[in-house]
């Protein structure tokens, strides 16, 4: 018998939902979710590619539900590459095991690398030829992060790993990817959106996304931009000319306008501070082109400067 009530998942679902406005904030479908995977009717495994595992770290900062809750109900038990007990021999097994069905949620982290299959090897056998069968199979595929979603960083140009994200993978794999697959990107991806999103597959099934993107919606409708801090700054034409300058950190490179995730709402390290609000621009790294173009850098001077930049018309139009 579960530890959890009925009320503990409506408190989590509550604090997920926490922040998406009072009239899309579904909280018992949340807490529906997350009862459904904690009482393991629907296995998680998550499997790493090429990545730097900060979206594991990102997801154990997680706070509702803690980290302890995560590690223990929601994917010890099934397989997680870094934080399963289960190593070597057993971990063919547990994904034989679950694998087969075709009730379970597949979590990538990380990108494939195509074009370079000795670069990321589990069991022996190359990423790509491990993670076929388990994407074919799954219930939802949700690439969590950057990395999975876009190719991110290990696919910044030039590199000789051909590296891709899970939606080019699948396709080339001829997997079906309409109504399967769901980014959550960021850099990493923020632990609410991930777990909010994992909750909302496992409760009802595949989630309003972003045409193209494939975002969900309710975690990644708004642009940092639409809901910054500074953004009457921007209004007033009030910017920072250097840092440390008050105003608006358009003119300093930030990139807020392109961003569509939850940062500004609810920040970090369990809503202790946020790039904007130390002052640094962002650097838009939910964007699909985040690390990866040459012409899509980190940090830009002067919106003349250089080929990135803004102007109203660029905005996305993904609200629903
Ligand atoms: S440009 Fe950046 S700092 Fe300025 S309002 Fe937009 S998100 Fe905020
Ligand atoms: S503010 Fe921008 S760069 Fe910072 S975490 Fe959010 S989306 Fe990423």
């Amino acid at each position: 018998m579960s530890r959890y009530h009925r009320r503990d998942f409506l408190r989590m679902g509550a604090a997920l939902a926490a922040g998406l406005g009072l009239q899309s904030a579904p909280v018992a479908l949340l807490a529906d979710g997350l009862e459904r995977i904690f009482a393991k009717r629907l296995p998680v495994i998550w499997i790493q590619g090429l990545s730097c595992t900060g979206c594991s770290v990102s997801l154990l900062n997680s706070e509702s539900p803690s980290v302890l809750q995560v590690l223990t109900e929601m994917i010890s038990l099934t397989y997680h590459s870094t934080v399963s007990a289960a190593q070597g021999g057993d971990v063919d097994k547990v994904i034989d095991r679950v694998g087969q069905g075709r009730d379970f949620l597949l979590v990538v982290e990380g990108a494939i690398p195509a074009d370079m299959p000795e670069a990321c090897v589990i069991g022996g056998k190359p990423l790509e030829d491990f993670l076929e069968p388990l994407a074919r199979n799954a219930a939802a595929v949700v690439a969590a992060g950057t990395c999975a979603s876009f190719g991110g960083v290990p696919s910044a140009e030039g590199n000789p790993t051909g590296a891709i994200g899970m939606q080019e993978f699948m396709t080339r794999r001829k997997i079906a990817v309409a109504n399967r697959l769901v980014n959550c990107p960021g850099c990493p991806v923020h632990p609410s959106c991930l777990v909010g999103t994992l909750a909302y597959v496992a409760a009802k099934g595949y989630p309003p996304v972003v045409p193209d993107l494939l975002t969900p919606k309710l975690f990644y409708g708004h642009s940092v931009h639409d809901e910054c801090p500074r953004f009457h700054l921007w209004e007033k034409n009030v910017f920072a000319e250097k840092f440390g300058d008050e105003g608006c950190l358009f003119k300093l490179g930030c990139l807020g306008p392109l961003s569509h995730t939850r940062c500004p709402r609810r920040q970090w390290n369990g809503g202790v501070n946020w790039c904007i609000r130390a002052a640094a621009p962002c650097v838009s790294c939910t964007s699909e082109f985040f690390a990866r173009k040459r012409d899509f850098p980190f940090y830009r001077k002067g919106e003349a400067s250089h080929l990135v930049s803004y102007n109203e018309s660029d905005r996305k139009e993904v609200t629903s």
